[in-house]
């Protein structure tokens, strides 16, 4: 058995990177967290506040954001990535704002990611970079796009403007050597982003993987679009970049299902999904000839699955065409040992000014009340650590 196995539940390495007193102001973030009518009052008075235009900084910033967000610029983030580092774990800057999809709006997106893919370029702890495709189009083609529905005129003009903000973007990668990370939101549109990235793909990772697209596990469709994708980089003789997560918006995925009528794109339930995404791990092993892999899970299962394997098969824990990642803030017991262990590791770091990363605040918040059961396991792990320390005094 290998000595990692058993490793995630060790919490001096989990937590190495925090002082006591950050570890005591996580520990009591997340006992906040676990409350669910308090992150239910706390929604609604930050949505209120918000529209009201009142100043939200003073309760947001020194809490949830300073927990879960690296800061609101670049620069902002370099005190957190060099922290990570020293434990080996590196950092995926993320740009995290949401919903401005006028043209101002996207025009300001694309500047600064185009920045963030400069500044990772220029510093060895930043590996990726990433987007989100829907910051770069408009509302209209988000809306109206639907898989086998064809684009009238208006949408094929914004489906050229979307593509050719998203070959910018690849192209600059490119040119700097930064594998590109393009991250998977709602399925309605996922097909336009999957033509597109595919495309990208073809163009640019001739050599090596620069350009990865993202597939949600959580589709049903997801394991036979990766055989599928496979085959034709297999015959376009180009690598893919993948990065797997199993999904983030089931709720809203099966509401519009049913209220549109159509059938729910998503797993029957939780344990297709999970199969579905360790099957996914095992195919891209078997393909590592022409793939490069990246595991973005809090899923203790997969990513001891990945891991094993990879030591079952022989393949260097640092292997460069495989990263193990997760999210700023959480599952530091998996980033930290596997890190520890000599594996590539990764956290996407969010970053953006408080107003707008509150949409994805919100998200973390809501998934670790209690019903979600993380809180749970981050608490436990946090109140662990707590309590060897305190014993060591
Ligand atoms: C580095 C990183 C990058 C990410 N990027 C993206 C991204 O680009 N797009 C995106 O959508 N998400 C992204 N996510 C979030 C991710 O999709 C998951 O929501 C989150 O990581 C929880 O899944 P898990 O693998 O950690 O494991 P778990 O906590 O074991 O799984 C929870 C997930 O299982 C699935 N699930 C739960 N219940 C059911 C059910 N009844 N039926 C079917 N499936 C169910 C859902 O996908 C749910 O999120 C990212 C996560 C990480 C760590």
């Amino acid at each position: 058995m290998n000595t990692f196995l058993t490793a995630f539940n060790d919490t001096e390495i989990a937590f190495i990177s925090k002082t006591d007193k950050e570890l005591k102001r996580a520990r009591f973030l997340f006992r906040m967290m676990a409350i669910t009518w308090l992150v239910n009052l706390g929604k609604k008075l930050l949505g209120f506040a918000l529209k009201g235009g009142f100043p939200i900084n003073w309760a947001v910033k020194p809490t949830i954001y300073h927990h879960f967000v690296g800061g609101s610029s670049l620069g902002e983030c370099a005190p957190a990535v060099l922290k990570q580092s020293q434990y080996n774990v590196k950092s995926i800057l993320d740009y995290s704002v949401e919903g401005n999809n006028d043209p101002a709006g996207i025009q300001r997106t694309l500047d600064e990611t185009l920045r963030s893919i400069v500044n990772a370029s220029q510093d060895e702890n930043i590996p990726f970079a990433v987007f989100k495709p829907t910051a770069f189009a408009s509302h209209v083609l988000l809306e109206n796009a639907s898989p086998g529905k064809p684009l009238n005129e208006m949408l094929s003009i914004e489906y050229e403007n979307f593509k050719s903000r998203i070959e910018i973007l690849c192209s600059e990668a490119y040119r700097l050597k930064v594998p590109l990370m393009i991250d998977a939101e709602d399925s309605w549109y996922q097909h336009l982003v999957d033509e597109t990235v595919e495309n990208m793909m073809q163009k640019y990772n001739t050599r090596e993987a620069i350009v990865f697209n993202t597939l949600q596990m959580y589709r049903h469709d997801r394991l036979q679009y990766l055989k599928d994708s496979i085959a034709r980089a297999r015959k376009g003789n180009y690598r893919m970049g993948i990065k797997f997560v199993r999904g983030a918006y089931m709720e809203k995925e099966r509401e519009r299902a049913a209220v549109m009528g159509y059938a729910s794109p998503i797993q029957p339930d939780k344990k297709a999904t999970d199969l579905a995404f360790n099957e996914a791990m095992l195919i891209s092993l078997d393909n590592l000839d022409i793939m490069d892999l990246f595991c973005g899970s809090h899923n203790e299962e997969s990513n001891l699955l990945l891991a094993c394997e990879m030591d079952n098969r022989g393949i260097a824990r640092d292997d460069k065409r495989i990263w193990f990642a997760q999210l700023y803030g959480m599952s530091d017991h998996i980033s930290y040992n596997l890190a520890s262990q000599g594996f590539n590791v990764a956290k996407y770091v969010p970053y953006g000014p408080v107003k707008s990363v509150m949409p994805y605040l919100l998200r973390r918040a809501e998934e670790n009340t209690s019903i979600a059961g993380q809180t749970s396991r981050e608490l436990r792990l946090l109140q662990a650590e707590c309590k060897r320390r305190s014993k060591l005094r």
